[in-house]
């Protein structure tokens, strides 16, 4: 029996290189790589090696006949992504199965230049691919900043606390912490108590993974009323954040209407409704969890401006939601297009195929005292109702206006750059504006992550990021320009002259 890939993978591709029989796909060299919601392995070709399955930093790869409960339709899940592939794995018949050739050095920087200092701004997954890169393939002297005073990023203080595998890769992460070619310096803000120009003149180059830690606005009347707050706030306050106060969220409302249907909106409703002794032996704050086990809360509803076929979240995350005991899951179907792609099993809504539907009377308190969650689609919030306190969201609808009575609003429509004091800033798209990861206009200073290409992408997909930004400073430094590269090692540059350059 074949392995396969479940709900945790974050498309990092480790797995790809450690397959001895190139049955996991896409791999980062095919065009569709970055563009599925995970990796897939070929059970027609997969060996049952486990080489993947000790790989995985977030433990995602099982033995396909060992999977239990909702795992068990990645067999399945796995299996259909071949199903109108074209063959791309082949098995080579010599005993180490991959072809072998030359190797290649294209990642490195020649023996006869100096180490060059470089300083890497963030402990996110996009640094620390960055830090991993440089350590791993040249002979840098790495510093790695953090505005907080725990590294990790929004694997520290994003990744949701019940989803242990998945923080399980901060502990690859911090492997590198102990290379004796790094210094850490915590609690240190760049733009604050560095300026990015003294940092500059300290290092050869700098490297700013800086992330997205802002929230969008919705730009709508009432976002500013009490019981209004954003999925950034919530998401930092479950996770311990230091920025957020133990008292930040409110769980008086009975309903909560969460603005969003991505991963993120995810991950707050499933916390919101959580059994709170399940949250328990997790990395929930402490503050956290005790004020969910006294929270009113009783239904969360999900907001989505376009219908089900083109819901945000992806499926691993719905069917994970789908699938858990005690808190349903249902879809509101005022809507006839919302049946109708269910039924028709249109893109994402097909996922929804098992789910109750029925007509919400928004008017009404929630009906039972079983936390559940309803699903809205077509539904677009005009205007967050209330005097001195949200008292409901109006939305549009199939027949007009409705009004969902709810305690609580989050806004879970998206993260967003800030900018750094003394880097340029693209203010529409809220990143850093770069070429390959170089800082338009500013010589010796790189991006990588959600701050160079926006915030969307797991944490794989940070690696790659980091692979293109890593390569660019390589170039600039064998190229000459980067200027400081000019000095050489007194051994280099005499074995230099000695080959008459
Ligand atoms: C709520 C949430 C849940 C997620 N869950 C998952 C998941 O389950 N699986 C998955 O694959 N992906 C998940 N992701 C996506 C994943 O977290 C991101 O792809 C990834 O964290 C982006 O990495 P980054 O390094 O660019 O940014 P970040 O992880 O945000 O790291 C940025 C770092 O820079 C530091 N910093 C910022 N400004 C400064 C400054 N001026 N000076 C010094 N330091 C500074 C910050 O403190 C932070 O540590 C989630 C994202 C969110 C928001
Ligand atoms: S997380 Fe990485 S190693 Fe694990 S299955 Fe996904 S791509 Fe493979
Ligand atoms: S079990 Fe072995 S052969 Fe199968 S996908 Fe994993 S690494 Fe490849």
């Amino acid at each position: 029996m074949a392995f396969a890939i479940t709900q945790t993978c974050c498309n990092d591709a480790t797995c790809v290189s450690v397959c001895p029989v190139n049955c996991i796909h896409p791999t980062p060299d095919e065009p569709d790589f970055g563009t599925t919601e995970m990796l897939y392995v070929d059970p027609d070709t997969c060996i049952d090696c486990g080489a993947c399955a000790d790989a995985c930093p977030v433990d995602a790869i099982f033995p396909a006949d060992l999977l239990t409960g909702p795992l068990q339709v990645y067999a399945g899940i796995n299996a259909a992504f071949y199903a109108d592939r074209e063959p791309v794995a082949s098995v080579d018949p010599a005993p180490n199965f991959h072809r072998w050739s030359p190797p290649t050095f294209d990642r490195a920087i020649p023996s006869d230049f100096a180490p060059p200092d470089i300083a890497v701004v963030g402990t996110g997954p996009a640094g620390m691919y960055a830090v991993e890169d440089l350590l791993l393939h040249t002979n840098a002297r790495v510093t790695l900043i953090d505005r907080l005073p725990v590294a990790g990023g929004l694997v520290r203080y994003g990744v949701a606390p019940d989803h242990p595998a998945t923080k399980r890769i901060g502990e690859t992460f911090s492997r590198l912490h102990e290379h004796p070619r790094l210094k850490m310096r915590l609690g240190t803000e760049i733009g604050r108590d560095v300026s990015v120009d003294e940092l500059a003149e300290r290092h050869d180059a700098v490297v700013y993974a800086v992330g997205a830690s802002s929230a969008r606005r919705l730009g709508l009347d009432g976002e500013d009323l009490p019981g209004s707050i954003a999925a950034t706030t919530v998401v930092a306050w479950y996770n311990g954040h230091p920025d957020v106060p133990a008292n930040a969220v409110d769980l008086s409302a009975e309903r909560v209407v969460l603005v969003g249907t991505g991963n993120v909106a995810l991950d707050v409703a499933r916390i919101l409704t959580a059994d709170p002794d399940d949250l328990a032996g997790t990395t929930i704050a402490t503050h956290a969890l005790e004020r969910l086990r006294t929270s009113k809360i009783r239904e969360v509803v999900l907001l989505a401006r376009r219908g089900p076929e083109d819901a945000a979240y992806t499926s691993p995350e719905l069917l994970a939601l789908a699938g858990r005991a005690g808190v349903p899951l249902v879809v509101d179907d005022a809507d006839p297009r919302t049946t109708a792609a269910i039924e028709a099993g249109t893109g994402k809504a097909a996922l929804l195929r098992d789910l109750g539907r029925e007509t919400v009377d928004w008017t009404v308190p929630p009906g039972s005292d079983a936390r559940r969650i309803v699903l809205r689609f077509h539904s677009a919030p005009t205007e967050i109702v209330g005097d001195t306190q949200v008292r409901g969201v109006r939305v549009t609808g199939q027949e007009g206006p409705v009004e969902i009575a709810a305690g609580q609003v989050v806004r879970a429509v998206g993260y967003r750059g800030v900018p750094v004091p003394g880097l340029p800033f693209d203010d529409d798209r809220g990143t850093i504006p770069n070429t390959a990861g170089r800082v338009d206009g500013r010589s010796g200073a790189y991006v990588v992550g959600w701050i160079k290409r926006g915030p969307s992408g797991g944490i794989g997909a940070n690696r790659t990021c980091a692979r293109e930004t890593v390569a660019t400073l390589l170039e600039d430094i064998t190229s000459g320009a980067l200027p400081v590269r000019a000095r050489r090692s007194p051994v280099a540059a005499l074995a230099a002259r000695f080959r008459g350059r």
